[in-house]
């Protein structure tokens, strides 16, 4: 807390000093652990990026509309959560498209960012679709384990300035595992964006 304090006291930190990083939750929204995991990033100030399930998205709206007012990104998973290059073109499209229709009229936005479940991605679908692919930096398998503090210190020993981290907000020790990477990671003086902020430096 004094810590705290102290850097208040000092004035603002330089633009260049701040690291920044970013934290991902794919496979949402999540009507057990999502809004737990809202309120912890709106207490400690923290904007993130969703890739949502556009099956769950229909099932979950209302997390939806609340994940965009609280202002994270919101991009697309896939509507099933399927391996999207075992499909053809046509129906890896139809996975796309329809979860970002329904991402569009929930929120009134297109994604733009599409992170493809496995990482699995077609070097052809590019050209039928504008969205970036973000893949990820830090993979600390969280959903391999249900110790959040084994999933906190997988992320610490490995995370940079600049790292996207993959998390899950399908169980509570991702959940709390995100919040001690937080707090911790702010204590070295990291910044969380989203990964929009990121990519467009
Ligand atoms: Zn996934």
């Amino acid at each position: 807390m004094a810590e705290e304090n102290t850097k208040a006291a000092s004035g603002k930190i330089k633009e260049e000093e701040v690291k920044k990083v970013a934290l991902t939750f794919d496979d949402g929204p999540n009507p057990d652990h999502t809004e737990t995991l809202l309120e912890g990033l709106k207490e400690r100030n923290v904007k993130a990026t969703f890739f949502l399930l556009g099956a769950e998205c229909e099932k979950y709206p209302e997390i939806v509309k609340k994940i965009h007012a609280d202002g994270h990104l919101i991009g697309v998973h896939s509507y099933e959560h399927v391996n999207l290059s075992n499909l053809t073109d046509q129906a890896a499209m139809e996975q796309v498209d329809k979860t970002d229709q329904i991402i569009f009229g929930l929120t009134g936005e297109h994604a733009q960012y599409i992170r493809p479940p496995y990482g699995c991605w077609k070097c052809n679908l590019d050209y039928e679709t504008k969205m970036i692919e973000v893949l990820w930096d830090v993979d600390p398998l969280d959903w391999k384990t249900d110790n959040s503090s084994v999933i906190a210190k997988r992320v610490m020993d490995k995370v940079q300035e600049n790292d996207i981290i993959l998390l899950h907000d399908a169980s509570e020790s991702s959940v709390n595992a995100a919040f001690q990477i937080i707090d911790e990671l702010h204590g070295e003086g990291y910044s969380f964006v989203t990964v929009e902020e990121l990519i467009l430096e």
